[in-house]
């Protein structure tokens, strides 16, 4: 049986909320998207996309050990955790008990549960408006991009007023306003920078995607910046990482350019005192590159390389028919079908099968609206095949094969001309 309660979870006040939020959310994006996708060639960016990921992936291992190379090369520490247990181990190693970290959004270090090994360890600052909005109203991201989404403003208010003793106006500008300030006092004072990553150049650059101005803040004022990425992330050439630097903007928020591309090389450094080479001069010291498979070789291996073109741009969610009714309760860490399949390979067939491996209609809207063209609903059919044989089959499915063994169709009675069966098993 599917574990979640989606009674429970349709009927809930997060998502009545959430699904107003949403309307006005969709509304924006795909009017930005369009606007946005005027200005550009469409056509030619999603193959150039399509080329650069396909490569990338069937070539990770040398382009990996590329990357490694270069990063290292240039003074960057890397680490490569071949699952999330390990991962976690590098970054606390690397992190001292009791102190305060700022982070911005990051998918990896939620995928490897990073932030559970915190707890009673070291204050987590969110700095990502949106994450800051979740971790002040104790709730989950409900999108990879714009994770509050589902939160009215007028709830931020009240949350604001009630934590911090403080009133703000129910007014967008003014809570962003009241946020910035708070921010900025955690970010001046703390000595590590916590930041995912959404592309790696295997010529040796890091990017860092962002509108807001936090990351560019968290990556440079604490002494120390660990980066938590996935191995999937590395493509070739620099201009390769710009191209989806691009497509990330486009089909991620519907401009035509993020507002910040922070590129990271090497940590700060200046040789203008008699021309010796110092670290750390305006900026971090530290470098820290953890690089996580976790689950991502074995996706290649099994063929499933296609699940791993994804930028996380979360296009495909706002026209997906099953998350506009639950949201994140339509899979684990990552949303979404695609978020199904990596679930299955990171957390195993039952934890997919419980976060909705038989929830996808197989419509292809995600398809349509994926700039790389992802075949998520072939993919969550080959995932089934996979469940199946792994004993975890919907009870419906399981009553459709028991009347075909039994009568010879899945109706579980005899079919007769001008006689609709009780049970069509269609929906
Ligand atoms: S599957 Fe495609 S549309 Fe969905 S998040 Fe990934 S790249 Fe974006």
């Amino acid at each position: 049986m599917v574990n979640l309660d989606l009674k429970k979870t349709l009927t809930s006040e997060r998502t009545k909320t959430g699904k107003k939020a949403f309307k006005t959310a969709f509304a924006n994006y795909t009017s930005n998207r369009s606007q946005a996708l005027k200005k550009i060639d469409e056509k030619a960016l999603k193959e150039q996309l399509k080329k650069i990921k396909e490569y990338s992936i069937s070539n990770l291992d040398d382009l990996k050990k590329k990357a490694i190379a270069n990063l290292k090369e240039q003074k960057i520490q890397v680490f490569i955790a071949k699952d999330a247990k390990e991962a976690c181990d590098i970054a606390l190693k690397h992190i001292p008990k009791k102190e305060t970290l700022v982070k911005s959004k990051s998918n990896t270090v939620e995928e490897i549960g990073l932030l559970e090994k915190f707890k009673g360890r070291n204050e987590v600052i969110e700095t990502d408006c949106g994450d800051f909005i979740l971790q002040l109203c104790s709730d989950q991201a409900s999108h990879p991009v714009t994770p509050a989404l589902h939160i009215p403003i007028e709830k931020i208010a009240k949350e604001i007023k009630e934590k911090y003793k403080d009133k703000v106006e129910n007014n967008p500008e003014k809570i962003v306003e009241w946020i910035n300030k708070f921010l900025r006092k955690k970010i001046l004072n703390a000595n590590i920078g916590l930041t995912g990553a959404n592309v790696i150049s295997s010529d040796g650059a890091i990017f860092i995607l962002e509108n807001e101005g936090n990351i560019s803040l968290v990556s440079r004022i604490p002494k120390k910046h660990i980066i938590v990425t996935g191995i999937d992330k590395i493509v070739p050439t620099y201009q390769d990482a710009m191209t989806i630097c691009q497509a990330c903007a486009v089909w991620g928020t519907g401009a035509t350019l993020p507002t910040y591309i922070n590129v990271i090389s090497s940590p700060s450094k200046t040789a203008d005192v008699q021309k010796e080479l110092v670290y750390g001069a305006q900026g971090t010291k530290e470098v820290i590159l953890i690089l996580v498979d976790n689950g991502r070789s074995e996706i290649i291996k099994q063929g499933f390389g296609e699940l791993l073109h994804c930028i996380n741009c979360g296009s495909c969610l706002y026209f997906c028919p099953i998350y506009r009714q639950v949201f994140d309760k339509y899979g684990f860490h990552y949303i979404g079908g695609r978020g199904i399949g990596m679930t299955l390979f990171q957390e195993g067939v039952k934890k997919a099968f419980d976060s909705g491996l038989y929830f996808c209609t197989t419509c292809k809207l995600c398809k349509e609206n994926c700039p790389l063209e992802i075949d998520i609903p072939e993919l969550v059919r080959k995932l089934r095949k996979m469940s199946i044989k792994k004993g975890h089959e919907t009870p419906v499915n399981e009553k459709m094969m028991e009347n075909i063994r039994a009568m010879g169709n899945p109706f579980g009675e005899e079919v007769k001309d001008g006689k609709i069966p009780k049970e069509l098993f269609c929906c």
